[in-house]
């Protein structure tokens, strides 16, 4: 592994290792061997500050600086840039500018940029193959209050009749296009902070290594010193130690400024930003980040706002996660996921992803990785194994949906364990891996729900709830909301948890059980008892879980990172099915969260009231949030619920709520019923579609032995990947 990471990242970041080829006229040389003799180089839009922030920088380093408008654009015109400008004019100018600095080279210095010279592609390739770009991005208003002072009403490229916030906007993409890293400056930075953010900015660009990752039961004693980068964590899932990979140094912290710039952004461009700051540049580039992102949170969601945020009642809001083309809150995880996993797998070989599932992970993973597209689609596929009648009939007419390309459903005539322990028994035999490894070149692999790569967009969402409720005049930034989560395997509210790492003021995460309440019976006692708790069907099945994985995340995380005791208490668990712990840890566990659990009864008639009172239709897990807010919030701040599911999605239970009579058989029927009798949610426009074709045609049935879910993984390999070898 370690191996063919070194290449992989080799490969990736060769672009900027490349050595200068040029035919230059002016080159400066530096004795520094900062970024390897690279250049810094500062991009942004006039009046960000690239010349006096690329002064300090300069300075502070030890370097020479270079303005490109002095040094390089006057010298080579032997004329003020203003007056080329006036005497060519716009087009022309932009071209003189990109050919002067295609002439240009150096090393070791602090450069700025123009304004415009990221508008000419040739130049920037040139410059950038032998510098780290640096995007000091400033709010256009700011932008346009300095050129106001500064007395400047026209820069290069504006026509008559655009205005200068066209114009700005404009290039943002330019922008965009050519950043290794971003700068973001908040409303009223002065230039010693920009200039200590572009400091840090580049110290973390060198210093890779620092953004590793440990295992939750990491012991300095016993493991190799081989470190996990992203891309290691992503691939592997599960550490080999059996613990859960976290970030080594704990999440960034974001100020209160940059946090506002944030407030006005796009829910992909919150997404872009935030998750710049928690993969670093070596591991996912900036420029394939923004692709995946603008991919992943797009016209696929039915929501334009993507996880939008609604006022309930009172201080209750709910932040809709369901807008996604699976109807449950996994899609805004998975819609990004599977871009990621390819990016980082070793492109040596294809993967086929197994999943055994009884619930919206099924449809969800399917749904992401039939959305890859090219060679990714042809060396990466997933294959879905789920109980002919352990699923909800929508959940099986979503799941298949997929049946051939690169995603595919099968039922089993079995139950989920028995998928469950298929998969893990295919995973033990060599002889099958081996088989399919030299045979096919391709490796087995899971998607769950402790990878790293479905935990990190979730920190995204309940940011996002945050700043929506800051851009709607509920709170000013600063002032605390709490958060109340259907819980199961605990992603969902780890998430909530990480955001608040990140400078988000949410105060407490409450975590709502139903009746299958291990979770809450813990954070309320220390006590995590799996003993004599037999699993009780629900309402709400998605959090009908007893081992809550995610959790180990939570007590590594409350513990300030004893890895010793997580070890203990999670082997102790596997061994002996219970473990306690005491104070002060259950104290700073409840510090941090709290939890309670809604009955069966309760869930139902909490739809029913609140659709009475607001036609608002509610999921089943919804309504358990939703019961356990009010049971536990105190009034003295907002509270988001997460909705993590469409009440389509659980139809039968909703209508049950809602007490309708005659409830249509035809699960198309159903939904339309239910969506007459909402004022909203609207229906979910991908369940009806996916119901209405699903219906008519017919899938994959498995009878439940090893050999014959060995020849689907087989038959499905053959068929749907390049051959590699
Ligand atoms: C998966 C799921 C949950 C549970 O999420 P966790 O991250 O495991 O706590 C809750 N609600 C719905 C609808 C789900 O699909």
């Amino acid at each position: 592994m370690g191996l063919l990471n070194a290449g992989q990242l080799a490969l990736k970041s060769a672009r900027c290792y490349l050595s200068p080829f040029s035919t230059s006229k002016l080159w400066i040389c530096t004795r520094t061997t900062l970024l390897g003799g690279k250049n810094i180089l500062l991009m942004g839009p006039p009046g960000a500050g690239k010349t006096t922030v690329g002064r300090v920088v300069a300075h502070r380093l030890g370097l020479p600086v270079i303005d490109v408008d002095d040094d390089v654009l006057e010298t080579t015109w032997k004329m003020p840039v203003a007056a080329k400008l006036a005497s060519v004019g716009g087009e022309r100018f932009l071209e003189e500018e990109g050919q002067a600095l295609s002439n240009f080279s150096a090393s070791g210095c602090v450069i700025s940029l123009t304004g415009s010279n990221p508008l000419h592609a040739e130049a920037m390739q040139h410059i950038s193959q032998n510098g780290l770009v640096i995007y000091l991005d400033v709010d256009s208003e700011d932008i346009i209050q300095r050129l106001t002072r500064m007395k400047v009403n026209r820069i290069v490229g504006q026509e008559a009749g655009i205005s200068m916030r066209d114009i700005l906007q404009y290039r943002k993409q330019f922008y965009e296009k050519w950043l290794d890293v971003r700068v973001l400056c908040g409303t009223g930075d002065t230039v010693e902070e920009v200039s200590e953010k572009v400091l840090k900015a580049v110290e973390r660009y060198q210093e890779h290594e620092v953004e590793t990752f440990v295992s939750t039961r990491f012991d300095s004693a016993g493991s190799s010193n081989q470190k996990a980068y992203f891309s290691d964590v992503v691939v592997e899932g599960l550490a080999t130690d059996g613990g859960l990979y976290v970030p080594k140094n704990g999440f960034p912290r974001i100020d209160a400024r940059e946090w506002l710039r944030l407030v006005d952004m796009s829910y992909p461009e919150r997404a872009l930003v935030l998750l710049e700051k928690c993969i670093h540049p070596l591991d996912v580039c900036a420029l394939d980040l923004r692709t995946m992102v603008l991919k992943a949170y797009g016209s696929n969601f039915s929501s334009e706002a993507v996880a939008p945020v609604k006022h309930l009642s009172h201080n209750q809001y709910v932040q809709e996660l369901f807008h996604g083309p699976t109807a449950s809150f996994k899609d805004l995880a998975l819609q990004l996921m599977p871009q990621l996993f390819v990016y980082c797998l070793p492109s040596m070989c294809n993967y086929l992803i197994l999943v055994a599932t009884s619930g919206d992970t099924g449809s969800a993973v399917l749904s992401g990785f039939s959305r890859l597209s090219g060679t990714d689609r042809h060396r990466t596929g997933v294959l879905v194994f789920f109980p002919e009648e352990g699923v909800s009939e929508i959940q099986k007419l979503q799941m298949i949906s997929f049946r051939e390309g690169n995603a595919r459903a099968v039922s089993v005539l079995s139950d989920f364990d028995f998928c469950q322990r298929t998969i893990k028994r295919m995973f033990g035999e060599s002889g099958l891996t081996g088989h399919l490894a030299v045979e096919y070149g391709t490796v087995l692999s899971t998607a769950n729900s402790i990878n790293w790569a479905r935990l990190l967009p979730q920190v995204v969402y309940h940011s996002s709830a945050y700043l929506d409720l800051c851009r709607d005049g509920v709170i000013k930034f600063g002032e605390p909301i709490d958060v109340c989560i259907p819980t199961g395997n605990f992603g969902n509210a780890m998430s909530a948890v990480y955001a608040k790492q990140m400078g988000i003021p949410i105060r407490k995460v409450i975590c709502a059980s139903n009746h299958n309440h291990i979770i809450t019976d813990f954070i309320n006692t220390g006590e995590y008892d799996l003993r004599e708790r037999p699993l009780m069907l629900s309402h709400s099945p998605a959090i009908d879980i007893l081992k809550s994985s995610n959790l180990e995340r939570f007590i590594y995380h409350v513990s300030d990172g004893d890895s010793c005791l997580v070890k203990d208490l999670f082997t102790r668990l596997d061994s002996q099915q219970h473990f306690q712990v005491g104070e002060p840890l259950l104290g700073r566990i409840q510090q941090e969260v709290l939890a309670g659990w809604c009955s069966e009864d309760d869930c139902l008639a909490a739809i029913q009231t609140f659709h009475a009172q607001t036609g608002y239709l509610m999921d089943t897990h919804t309504a358990v949030a939703k019961v356990v807010a009010e049971r536990l919030q105190d009034g003295s701040c907002p509270v988001v619920l997460s909705s993590t599911a469409h009440y389509g999605k659980f139809a039968p239970a909703v209508s049950r709520a809602l007490k309708i009579q005659n409830i249509p058989e035809d699960p198309v029927e159903q939904l339309k019923k239910l969506g007459s009798t909402a004022s909203a949610p609207q229906l979910h426009r991908d369940v009806l579609k996916c119901l209405k074709e699903s219906g008519r045609r017919g899938h994959t049935v498995c009878q439940a032995e090893y050999g014959v879910l060995v020849e689907e993984v087989e038959s499905m390999i053959q068929d749907s990947f390049l051959k590699v070898m």
